[in-house]
């Protein structure tokens, strides 16, 4: 189970690389109300071409959720065959895979470790 809390090294990290993301995509935010939309933000230019967006919005977005609650609500699922990352939106944060498939398939595979031979 995962901490809560990251630790100052983990967190550390966690930022740097975040930072490194920034600077590759150079990130220059800007609030706009393009089309008639609420203000919101964008992080290139609009004639930017689609995997520099992509990129921006994968860095400036990953920036924002490593500065909520210390970064601890970005995840790694917890099922071994799985290694996606995941962005913890649950109320309480508790959050240990990355789909509800991942859980499932973990849970099936601890009941079946705890009574073998039994009923599949
Ligand atoms: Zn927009
Ligand atoms: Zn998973």
């Amino acid at each position: 189970m995962r901490s809560p809390l990251r630790g100052a090294t983990e967190s550390a990290e966690q930022c740097s690389a975040v930072n490194d993301l920034l600077v590759a995509a150079t990130i220059r935010p800007w609030v706009t109300t393009h089309d008639g939309l609420q203000p919101h933000l964008h992080f290139v230019p609009d004639s930017a071409d689609v995997l520099s967006r992509v990129k921006a919005v994968t860095a400036g977005g990953l920036a924002f959720v490593v500065c909520w609650e210390g970064g601890a609500r970005l995840g790694r699922c917890l099922r071994a065959a799985c290694s996606r990352a995941y962005v913890d939106t649950s109320r309480n944060g508790r959050r240990r895979y990355c789909t509800a498939r991942c859980g499932n398939t973990e849970a099936v595979l601890r009941h079946r470790s705890r009574h073998p031979g039994g009923k599949r």
